[in-house]
């Protein structure tokens, strides 16, 4: 489901668990920005997918985790009362004194596991990023430093600085996590303990895109009967959690599927996973994993880590390369951009089937 810059649901103030349902809804990860009819790939690209992807994220973990994890809250700052979404009531003074047992990740919120059982998720939105800045650090370099290896630029621009996370007592030392979303789409919430399973923004979330949880198996499962093209089935967070556009287009292009073939076409009579399902199942994990394990070498410090370049950009085999040679060999394709469900599908119309 597509929609323009909720402005609706930011300016409600009704409870938050309605407003969560509501951003439930509209999925999260779909924003769309009506301003401007895009005028070519890279427009629409910008326009499209500066939505941080699952492996962004995921680096955006691992450059917080040796910084948060073991740390206490020693006091939070608000800048503002609200993303978008408004804050959880007595925000602050409930993170407060917490300590940080573990940084995970679901789907593309980062989850902040806190001592007392309540874990602090984050969604960075379409433009939002953490920024560490150490205590022996406060020169206007450090601004810069900000973990993980962005597709598109982040921001570091003081006046988009929401939420400030002052913590002590971490391994690293005294620390202070800012969080920075010019666009302000990314998210902060709590959940309770044990309120997982039940929480809006998380009950109807599907397969996790990185272990073994997706499976030929398990896609055979989620595919079977189903008309809907694999493009779509592929990016329905119901089914699977965290996968965007890019990641699809390179997935499928890796297991040589095409876009808009029948989800339910590769799965047999009796519910299994044809041949070329398993190779799917494998292409979508693999495609994720190198993407993760591009970022994380970017990490080896988060001092050098700077998302201020397209790192990944680099490493695309068929995404924003229209009219390009297809990349498999042998293959004599001309890659092709179209739009599906809104989005742009690049794809080789020749090995692509
Ligand atoms: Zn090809």
């Amino acid at each position: 489901m597509r929609h323009g810059r909720p402005a609706v649901v930011a300016r409600l103030r009704r409870d938050t668990y309605t407003n969560l349902r509501q951003v439930e809804a509209s999925h999260v990860d779909c924003p769309r920005d009506p301003a401007g009819f895009p005028r070519s790939a890279s427009d629409v690209m910008a326009n499209e997918d500066s939505v941080p992807e699952l492996p962004e994220v995921e680096t955006v973990r691992r450059g917080l985790q040796p910084v948060m994890e073991g740390a206490t809250i020693a006091d939070v700052t608000l800048r503002r009362p609200d993303l978008r979404l408004p804050l959880p009531e007595r925000f602050a003074e409930r993170l407060a004194g917490r300590g940080i047992d573990h940084l995970g990740r679901r789907a593309k919120y980062l989850l902040a596991e806190l001592d007392d059982g309540t874990t602090l998720a984050i969604h960075l939105g379409m433009s939002g990023s953490m920024r560490i800045e150490a205590a022996d650090d406060a020169t206007a370099d450090a601004r810069a430093r900000v973990p993980g290896a962005f597709l598109f630029p982040r921001s570091t621009t003081l006046t988009h600085d929401h939420v400030v996370f002052h913590l002590k007592d971490g391994p690293s030392g005294p620390a202070t996590i800012v969080f920075n979303d010019p666009r302000r789409f990314g998210l902060m919430t709590l959940i309770e303990p044990g309120g997982m399973e039940t929480h809006p923004l998380f009950r109807h979330l599907g397969i996790e895109p990185t272990g073994n949880a997706l499976s030929g198996e398990a896609l055979a499962r989620l595919f079977a009967g189903k008309a809907a093209p694999l493009k779509a089935a592929l990016l329905d967070q119901r089914l699977i959690a965290g996968l965007g556009n890019i990641y699809v287009c390179e997935a499928l292009w890796r297991a040589r599927l095409s876009p808009r073939r029948a989800a339910g076409s590769l799965v047999t009579r009796d519910g299994k996973a044809t041949k070329r399902l398993e190779a799917l199942a494998l292409s979508v994990r693999e495609t994720i994993a190198d993407a993760i394990a591009a970022g994380g070498s970017t990490l080896k410090d988060y001092r050098q880590a700077d998302g201020s370049l397209g790192y990944f950009q680099h490493s695309f085999a068929v995404y924003g390369r229209e009219g390009e040679a297809c990349r498999h060999e042998n293959c004599r394709g001309i890659i092709s951009r179209i739009v599906q469900s809104g989005r742009s599908t690049f794809f080789c119309p020749i090995c692509q089937r």
